[in-house]
C-alpha cells in the first residue's frame, strides 16, 4: 500500500495546477490519471500520420495569467501565440464580418453604422463586468454554513470581501451584472444592435457549450464566461498554444514534476475509500490502493459523487441533489487533416481570416433553430460551427502545406431521442458538418483526407464528460459560484472531510483557466496548515 500527502483524481489541466501548487508548497503528490495521455480536454494527440491537433478544448484565453506566471509555464515550454484575426463570419451575399485589432469597427461599419457606434460602449460595458467576474476567479465564493463557528467566521469575512469588490460598480454596471447574470444573450444583443453578424459574433459566445437557445435566460452569462480572459495582457482575446491546447498540460505537468509530484496515467480511479466520514485513499481500476491526507477530485462532481464515493457514506440530501447536476452541452467535435486550407465565398483565397474563429451561424435566428431541431430531431439539421484552422499559426501540427481544422458543432442533444445510439449516427452527423463548412467554401468536403469525430457520448467515455458537458456541469445560475456545485460546497470542501474538489466543476466553472485547480490548492494547504498548527 502506498501512502502519499494528496491523491489528485484526473490529470485534466486543474488537476495538475492543484498538484503543482501544492508540490510547490513542499507536499507530497501524486496524480492518478485514467486514460494514458495527460491532460483531460486540454490534450495534443496525432489522429492522422503528420497531422496533430487539440482534440476536444482548441483555443486558449482563459487560462489565468497568474497561473501562468506562478508556475513559470513560459519556462516550461508554453508558448501562446494571438491569431492574426479574431472572429470571422461569413453571411449571405457576400457580407462577412471581420474582427480583430485594428479592423473590428469598419469591418462592422460595412454592415451597419448604427451598430459601429453602439458597439464601443457595449464592449466597455461588458469589459466591465468581464472585470469584476476577473476579480472573482482566484478566490473562492462565499459559502453558506449552517452552523456558528470558525467556519462560519471565515465566510462572513470572505462575503465582505466580496461586496467590496462589488461596490466598485455603479449602479448602472450592478444593473447590467444583474441583466448579465438572469437574461437572455439574444434579448440583450436584439436591444443593442441591428446586424444579424454583429449579434451573432457575441450570440456565438451565449451557445458555446451551452446546451440552448440564444433567448435562453441565463445565457448572457455565458456570453460573459467567455469575456474574461486574455491573451499576453490583451483583454478577451483568443490565441493559440504553440503544439495545440496538449502544450498547456505539458507545460503544467512539468512545473509539477519539477517540484516532486507523480503523475500516473493508466490509473483509474474505481472508488474511494471513506473510514468514519473521512476520505482516505482511493482504490485503482487494476486493485492497487493509494492512502492520503488530502483526496481532490478533479473529476464532474456527478460522476464523482455517483460512480467513485459510496453511496451509503454520502448524506441523502446531498447525493439526490448532485444526482441531479445538470450537464449538458450540445457539442460536437471533429478535427479534421486537409490538404489545402478552404477558401470561403464570403472572402475567397489566404489571408489572416483563416487563423480566426470562423463562426458559421448567420444570426441568433439560426442558432435559435439549431437548439430547436436539435430538441425534436437529436441534431441541428443546420449546425453551428466554429472553425478553427491552427496550422495558420503553428507549423508543428500539420505537413508543410497542408492543414488540420477543429470543427466545434452545435447543436446536438446529449442523448439521442427514440433510443438511437450516436455510436450509430456519429459519421452520418460527421457528413453533415462537413457539408456545412463546404457550403460556405466550396471544395472543403473534397480536402479533407482524415477525421476524427466525438459525439456527446464519446466525449463522455473518452474524457469521463457527462453528457459530453465541456464545462463539467451547465453554468446555469443554479451551478454557479456560491452554488457551485452546490450551495454549502463552494469552498472546495465537499461533504466528507478530505475530499476537495479541484475541476471545472468547481467555481469559477469549465474552460481552460486552472482557477478550481489554485483555488482549491490555496484551501488544501490551509486546511494542513491549521491541522499541523494545531498539533504545534
Ligand atoms: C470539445 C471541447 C471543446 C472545448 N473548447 C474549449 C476551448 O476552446 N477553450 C477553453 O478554454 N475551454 C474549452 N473547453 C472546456 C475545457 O476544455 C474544459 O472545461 C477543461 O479542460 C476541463 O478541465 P478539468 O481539468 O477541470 O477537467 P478535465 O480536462 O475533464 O480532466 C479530468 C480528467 O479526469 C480524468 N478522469 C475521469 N475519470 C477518472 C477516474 N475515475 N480516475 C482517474 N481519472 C479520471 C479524465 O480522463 C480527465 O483527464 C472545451 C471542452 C471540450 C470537451
Amino acid at each position: 500500500m502506498n501512502e502519499t500527502d494528496v491523491v489528485i483524481i484526473g490529470a485534466g489541466h486543474n488537476g495538475l495546477t492543484c498538484a503543482a501548487y501544492l508540490a510547490m508548497a513542499g507536499l507530497k503528490v501524486t496524480v492518478v490519471e485514467r486514460r494514458k495521455v495527460l491532460g483531460g480536454a486540454a490534450v495534443t494527440e496525432e489522429f492522422h500520420p503528420g497531422f496533430r491537433n487539440s482534440v476536444a478544448a482548441y483555443t486558449v484565453s482563459l487560462l489565468n495569467p497568474k497561473i501562468i506566471a506562478d508556475l513559470k509555464l513560459a519556462e516550461h515550454g508554453l508558448k501562446i501565440v494571438e491569431r492574426r484575426a479574431q472572429n470571422f463570419l461569413p453571411g449571405a451575399e457576400g457580407k462577412y464580418l471581420l474582427t480583430g485589432e485594428g479592423r473590428t469597427l469598419a469591418s462592422i461599419a460595412s454592415l451597419s453604422r448604427l451598430d459601429a457606434e453602439v458597439f464601443p460602449r457595449f464592449s466597455q460595458r461588458l469589459e466591465a463586468i468581464a472585470d469584476v467576474l476577473r476579480a472573482f476567479v482566484l478566490r473562492a465564493p462565499p459559502n453558506l454554513v449552517e452552523s456558528f463557528g470558525g467556519g462560519a467566521i471565515r465566510e462572513g469575512f470572505n462575503a465582505l470581501a466580496s461586496a467590496n469588490i462589488l461596490r466598485q460598480l455603479s449602479l448602472e454596471q450592478s444593473r447590467d451584472l444583474l441583466d448579465l447574470f438572469t437574461r437572455s444573450a439574444g434579448e440583450m444583443l436584439d436591444e443593442w444592435f441591428e446586424s444579424d453578424l454583429v449579434k451573432a459574433l457575441f450570440g456565438f459566445d451565449a451557445i458555446v457549450g451551452n446546451y440552448a437557445s440564444p433567448y435562453a435566460a441565463g445565457s448572457a452569462y455565458v456570453m460573459l464566461h467567455h469575456a474574461f480572459g486574455e491573451v499576453n495582457g490583451k483583454k478577451g482575446v483568443w490565441g493559440h498554444a504553440i503544439g495545440g491546447m496538449g502544450a498547456i498540460t505539458q507545460a503544467i505537468a512539468r512545473a509539477a514534476r519539477e517540484h516532486g509530484a507523480e503523475i500516473k496515467l493508466e490509473a483509474g480511479v474505481r472508488e474511494i475509500i471513506v473510514e468514519r466520514d473521512r476520505a482516505t485513499g482511493v482504490v485503482l481500476e487494476n486493485g492497487e490502493t493509494l492512502r492520503a491526507k488530502y483526496i481532490a477530485s478533479g473529476v464532474n462532481p456527478k460522476l464523482l459523487y455517483t460512480r467513485l464515493v459510496p453511496a451509503q457514506a454520502l448524506p441523502n440530501a446531498f447525493l439526490a441533489r448532485i444526482s441531479n447536476w445538470r450537464n449538458a452541452s450540445g457539442t460536437f467535435r471533429m478535427n479534421v487533416a486537409l490538404t489545402a486550407p478552404p477558401s470561403f465565398t464570403a472572402l475567397p483565397g489566404d489571408g489572416d481570416h483563416l487563423t480566426a474563429g470562423i463562426i458559421l451561424a448567420p444570426g441568433l435566428a439560426y442558432m435559435d433553430r439549431a437548439y430547436s431541431d436539435a430538441r425534436a430531431h437529436g441534431w441541428s439539421r443546420e449546425p453551428v460551427v466554429e472553425v478553427l484552422i491552427p496550422s495558420t499559426l503553428d507549423a508543428t501540427l500539420a505537413p508543410q502545406g497542408q492543414h488540420v481544422a477543429s470543427l466545434f458543432c452545435q447543436h446536438v442533444a446529449p442523448v439521442l431521442p427514440d433510443g438511437q445510439s450516436w455510436d450509430v449516427r456519429r459519421e452520418e452527423v460527421a457528413d453533415l458538418m462537413i457539408a456545412t463548412v463546404d457550403k460556405c467554401a466550396p471544395g472543403f468536403a473534397d480536402s479533407v483526407i482524415a477525421r476524427q469525430i466525438l459525439s456527446p457520448l464519446d466525449l463522455e467515455r473518452e474524457f469521463g464528460l457527462l453528457g459530453g458537458d465541456i464545462f463539467h456541469g451547465a453554468l446555469s445560475l443554479n451551478q454557479l459560484f456560491s452554488a457551485r456545485p452546490m450551495l454549502g460546497h463552494a469552498d472546495y470542501r465537499g461533504p466528507l472531510k478530505g475530499l476537495y474538489h479541484c475541476g471545472s466543476g468547481a467555481h469559477p466553472g469549465g474552460g481552460v483557466t486552472g482557477a478550481p485547480g489554485h483555488n482549491a490548492a490555496r484551501v488544501i494547504l490551509g486546511d494542513h496548515r491549521a491541522l499541523f498548527a494545531g498539533r504545534g
